[in-house]
């Protein structure tokens, strides 16, 4: 099997899970879905709040430097016109007329067909993992469908931006595999907007944050006024953002209502930007390590210089591997002071700060670590799932559907299982445990089934640890329980004591 069916079908089991199991729905499904939109459920919102929650204590709670902030995710028209959002957060949109379908010209990829160095046309492939493989496997489908004699050129990909006129009626539509029914790219501006008050008129414009950074920019002087920070400081929001993106796609990687947790780094304006840039980058790396995303699958990409904003000074993005190619996690971006700048500028209100320990009046520049929770909520699946044939005591093998995630961010720590549902006294000891549980834990009490089969439910949710009631249990002082490993599947004796030990080390 190709590695491309294997990732398509590690996505397949992946929704499949997520839909099963109540992590993620598609957004009004009895209606048939709204593209770009999705619903968290009972063991995804947990799982959601937990990557929110450790990212929140690590980057603000435990941290002296960094502050937390909630904006409003509809701001004055104006932030949107200033940040440059309303004149230029576009993407290139490209129509392909005879389909009605749309595509953003940097996700449509073409190439010539090439025989013995004429060219017979050309092929194009959607952004997918190889995407150079799938237009190679085009361009001989054309060499053969057109019976062409000679040797076949090695294909090179480029993005349909590159396209000249003259190129594109030549290109087939990725829809009908037909040429002349694509638009040239137009520049597309993502922003949804809405009209704010009783008027629907331009003055009412409003829009949905497609960021949640800017509302760090505007609260800034708030925040020094009010917030004891000095240089350097942060200043860190988790919310929701919105985008129209042309093509919504790869479950929750690309929606078109997303939750970010943007943070902004505020640095002096002599300060050695590339230090701190580096630093932060570090930082980011490191955290996805803590909520248990493996170094295998995570890489750096920086950004070439001249394709950056004039105003930025670098961009790294952390990259996932993710099922269907190597993807965008998180931006790392040393922004300058552009933002306060032109806030300063479209408001009438200074944005400097006047810094004590160099005696200096400025604007501070920014280091900005942008990244959302969908995504990362994705690459935590897609590392943790895993299918193994196991055999049974009875010596049958079968398939164990099991998900790794780290005990930081499982919906569920402990399952407290009493061995048999009829046995009161093994059901009133669990209980009593599971109530003491928690207090401070997400715990799960099941006494249905044979229990080998609620390890396997248990399994399948990523829940860490189960602990079993048993005969020994209510033989002794009640105070020993099986405690099963998920990932080894080990078992062993441990007291109450050692099972919170266990939990206050890995639960953080
Ligand atoms: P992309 O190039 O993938 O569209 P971007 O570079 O526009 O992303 P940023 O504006 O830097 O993204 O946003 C910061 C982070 O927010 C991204 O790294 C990503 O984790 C997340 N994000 C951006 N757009 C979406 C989306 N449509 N759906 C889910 N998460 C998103």
């Amino acid at each position: 099997m190709s590695q491309t069916d294997d990732s398509a079908k590690l996505m397949e089991a992946i929704v499949s899970l997520a839909k099963r199991r109540g992590f993620v729905f598609q957004s009004s499904e009895i209606y048939g879905g709204y593209n770009g939109f999705f619903d968290y459920g009972p063991l995804g919102i947990d799982l959601k709040k937990n990557i929110r929650d450790c990212w929140w204590d690590d980057m603000v709670r435990r941290r002296d430097d960094v502050v937390g902030i909630e904006t409003s995710i509809i701001m004055h028209p104006k932030v949107w016109e200033a940040s440059g959002h309303v004149g230029g957060f576009t993407d290139p949109l490209v129509d392909c007329k005879a389909s009605k379908q749309r595509y953003r010209a940097d996700q449509l990829f073409f190439a010539a067909v090439v025989v013995d160095g004429t060219t017979h046309g050309y092929v194009s492939a959607l952004e997918a993992e190889d995407t150079a493989a799938d237009l190679q496997a085009a361009a001989e489908k054309v060499k053969r469908k057109q019976a062409l004699q000679g040797t076949l050129a090695p294909v090179v990909v480029q993005e349909f931006t590159e396209a000249t006129p003259e190129q594109i009626p030549l290109i087939p539509s990725p829809a009908t595999g037909e040429p002349g029914s694509l638009t040239p790219p137009r520049d597309f501006n993502m922003m949804f907007d809405t009209n704010v008050g009783a008027l629907r008129d331009g003055s009412s414009k409003s829009y949905l944050r497609p960021e949640t950074a800017q509302g760090m920019f505007v609260d800034f002087k708030n925040v020094v006024d009010t917030g004891r920070v000095k240089l350097p400081f942060g200043i860190a929001q988790i919310g929701k953002s919105f985008r129209n993106e042309i093509t919504p796609r790869n479950f929750i990687f690309r929606s078109r209502e997303f939750e970010q947790m943007e943070m902004e780094y505020f640095i002096h304006e002599d300060a050695d930007w590339e230090t701190a840039h580096k630093e932060w980058i570090q930082w980011c790396w490191d955290w996805l390590v803590s909520i248990g995303l493996p170094v295998s699958h995570l890489s750096l990409f920086d950004h070439e210089k001249a394709k950056l904003a004039f105003y930025s000074r670098g961009t790294t993005d952390i990259m996932f591997k993710y099922p269907f190619g190597v993807q965008e996690l998180w931006g790392i971006a040393a922004r300058g002071n552009y933002d306060l700048n032109q806030h300063a500028k479209a408001s009438g209100k200074p944005q400097e700060i006047f810094d004590e320990e160099s005696k200096k009046k400025f604007v501070p520049h920014v280091i900005e670590p942008a990244v959302g929770v969908d995504r990362i909520f994705l690459a935590v699946l897609a590392a943790a799932y895993a299918e193994e044939e196991i055999t049974d005591d009875k010596g049958r093998t079968e398939t164990r559907t099991v998900l790794r995630l780290s005990p930081r961010i499982a919906p569920v720590k402990v399952a407290v299982l009493p061995l048999l549902k009829k046995k009161e006294e093994l059901t009133t000891r669990a209980k009593a445990l599971y109530k003491k549980l928690q207090r401070r834990y997400a715990v799960f009490y099941d006494e249905t089934g044979a229990i080998g089969r609620r390890y396997r439910r248990q399994d399948e949710i990523g829940t860490p640890w189960c602990v079993t009631i048993d005969f020994e249990t209510i033989e002794g002082e009640g105070d020993t329980f099986t405690l099963r490993e998920r990932d080894s599947m080990e078992q062993r004796r441990v007291t109450e004591r050692e099972l919170l030990d266990l939990l206050d080390e890995h639960v953080y």
